[in-house]
């Protein structure tokens, strides 16, 4: 499950595929988590990337240019924002179209530094637009759902914890995520936060493992 939006899902399995994981399938974006809050027909005026646009189309949804009439505004993280986007997108909230946004991590990592994440799109427009986001992605309900739905879990299932690990490496977003599916939370050192953060951080991890591949073998041992 991945909050970063801009992918389709045929471009999220294949940088699976390129590391040797099989995960046709079974990919969850935030972006899918943003097409299930979409109905039938809704014009949709997406802030995003290739992702949300192929979300949206899968709901039924109608993508729209800035100047139509607009139903729902769904922000994701994009490189291209601009102003006149920000603009046309606060302008649509002010005449009553909902705000979804695929995520609100506030910064997005590069090996070389720390890039404006989708929070920080979702807040220039949800300033502008004077309305609250509904969140799809990581720690949030719609994609709770959508993991439960996959997965054939259900919400509150007292078995799920030990029947289920959630793998990540921020406390906020993954463990968080964790929680509110009733699932382990297993921190990873590999990515972003360190042991040290993870420890002191909310919610703390249940299980730590250097890496992905580790936490794996050690449970298939
Ligand atoms: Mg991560």
């Amino acid at each position: 499950m991945t909050n970063f939006s801009a992918l389709t899902v045929a471009e999220a399995e294949q940088k699976l595929a390129d590391v040797d994981i099989d995960a046709s399938g079974s990919v969850i974006t935030s972006a899918m988590a943003a097409g299930s809050l979409i109905k039938h027909g809704e014009r949709v005026f997406v802030c995003a990337g290739p992702g949300v646009v192929e979300a949206v189309e899968v709901a039924g949804g109608v993508c729209v240019d800035g100047d139509d009439e607009i139903d729902v505004v769904v922000v994701g993280f994009h490189t291209t924002f601009d102003f006149a986007e920000m603009a046309a997108a606060a302008h649509a909230l002010h005449n009553g179209a909902r705000l979804i946004a695929t995520n609100t991590d506030p910064t997005y990592p590069t090996p070389d530094r720390l890039l404006p994440g989708n929070g920080a799109l979702v807040a220039g427009i949800a300033t502008a637009g004077k309305v609250q986001p509904i969140v799809a992605g990581k720690p949030h309900e719609p994609v709770a759902a959508l993991i439960h739905h996959r997965l054939g879990t259900t919400a509150g299932d007292a078995q799920n914890f030990a029947r289920h690990v959630m793998v990540g490496d921020l406390p906020a977003t993954d463990g968080a995520l964790a929680r509110l599916l009733g699932f382990e939370f297993a921190f990873v050192e590999s990515g972003v936060t360190t042991v040290e953060q993870a420890m002191s951080g909310d919610p703390k991890p249940d299980c730590v493992s250097p890496d992905l591949a580790t936490l794996v073998a050690q449970r298939l041992r």
